[in-house]
């Protein structure tokens, strides 16, 4: 009988998709020992590209099931992910801590109930009268700030962090086709990936990472997954004001629902709408800087220097994200209609514990 280490380095998997998902279960699955090609028309204009990379595990306030599961695991192994992928780029780094505001009192008092009753130290409450609330307020004009701190959870910039992929992807060779997949079948004990050029792909396992398109190449109906289009966009904004320098605020933040990352002194950004659809809504500057009941002047007077938006998919009739063991050899990854930067850890582990499993 084979060793289990045997059977991977003989193991052949396709990932079909190279967003954040795709490039994640490549590193975990090449660490294992298997050999990979992964498989993409277009590698950098997918919705992670787009992301703004907040990690918001551990704020999560619902602290059961299976979301706060994959979070509290994806905070935990992030660390570890980051140290391992500095070798191939010593500045991708985590940006701690995140901070999340309302204006609303009762969404307030909801975060101090679960603040105090999660008998965790690395969230705290942020009242009014801390220094930080107190710039923050005077910052946006306002009196009402108020929120928490999480010392866990942070930002990683998310072009860098795909980036930081690719160099490790083309040190470890492993084999990247810039291609469509148009088709799966199974044979007697392979599957045959069929390309839009007609290159024919075999292997032993494949994992389906392209997001909205991959209900495209299963039996969708039988296997009763649905998938719609969640579009996100972001805005970045030139402010002209000398009284406001935006570097005095936190290094990212989310002010009701909003988040905000500030890039210089005068330049912020701020994401991300959902929209159901898949052509973004024009009036993008008001829907993402309508946060507070009055805008401050700077952010009135603010200009969009660079826009952008993602198309995420997100699953109807079930919790998001979509991680199925579809058939022997068949896996799917998707659904990631938010946080699939933050959940790439936990997902790809959950992924290499089922084809261990499989091959056990
Ligand atoms: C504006 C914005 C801000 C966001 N901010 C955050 C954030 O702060 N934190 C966070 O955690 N998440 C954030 N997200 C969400 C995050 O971006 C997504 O959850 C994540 O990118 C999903 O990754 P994915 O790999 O599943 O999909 P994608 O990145 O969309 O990748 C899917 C890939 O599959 C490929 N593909 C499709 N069909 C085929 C085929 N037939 N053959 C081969 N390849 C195919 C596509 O070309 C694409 O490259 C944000 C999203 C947006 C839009």
């Amino acid at each position: 009988m084979k060793s289990l280490k045997e059977n991977f380095q003989k193991t052949h998997i396709v990932i079909i998709g190279s967003g954040i998902i795709g490039k994640f279960n490549a590193l975990e699955l090449s660490e294992l020992g298997f050999q990979i090609t992964i498989i993409d028309p277009d590698p950098h204009k997918n919705s992670s590209n787009a992301a703004l990379g907040l990690l918001m595990g551990n704020m999560y306030q619902k602290r059961r099931g299976r979301s706060w599961d994959l979070r509290r695991q994806s905070i935990e192994l992030w660390p570890k992910w980051v140290a391992f992928l500095q070798k191939f780029n010593y500045a991708l780094n985590i940006e701690k801590p995140l901070i999340q505001l309302t204006t609303n009192e009762q969404n307030f008092k909801k975060l101090e109930k679960f603040v105090y009753g999660s008998y965790d130290l690395s969230l705290r409450i942020l009242k009014r009268d801390s220094t930080l609330i107190k710039n923050i307020n005077k910052t946006f004009q306002t009196n009402n700030i108020q929120g928490m701190i999480s010392l866990k959870d942070g930002r990683i910039n998310a072009f860098s962090l795909l980036k930081t992929l690719d160099i490790y992807l083309k040190d470890k060779k492993i084999n990247f086709l810039e291609d469509q997949i148009i088709k799966i079948r199974k044979t007697k004990n392979q599957w045959i990936s069929t390309t839009r050029n007609d290159v024919k792909i075999k292997s032993d396992i494949v994992i389906l990472c392209n997001s909205l398109k991959a209900v495209d190449l299963i039996d969708s109906p039988i296997q009763n997954i649905k998938l719609k289009p969640v579009l996100g966009q972001a805005i970045e904004v030139d402010i002209n004001d000398a009284e406001v320098d935006l570097l005095s605020l936190p290094k990212q933040f989310n002010i009701n629902g909003k988040n905000i990352i500030p890039k210089s002194k005068n330049k912020l950004i701020i994401g991300s709408t959902d929209e159901y659809s898949t052509k973004p809504e024009e009036n993008v500057f008001e829907k993402l800087t309508n946060f507070l009941d009055k805008k401050p002047n700077w952010l009135s007077k603010g200009k969009i220097s660079k826009k952008w938006f993602g198309i995420r998919s997100r699953p109807e009739g079930e919790p998001s994200p979509v991680m199925k063991n579809l058939e022997d050899g068949l896996i799917i990854c998707t659904g990631f209609y938010k946080n699939g930067i933050l959940l790439a850890p936990a997902c790809s582990k959950w992924v290499a514990n089922e084809i261990k499993n499989y091959l056990s």
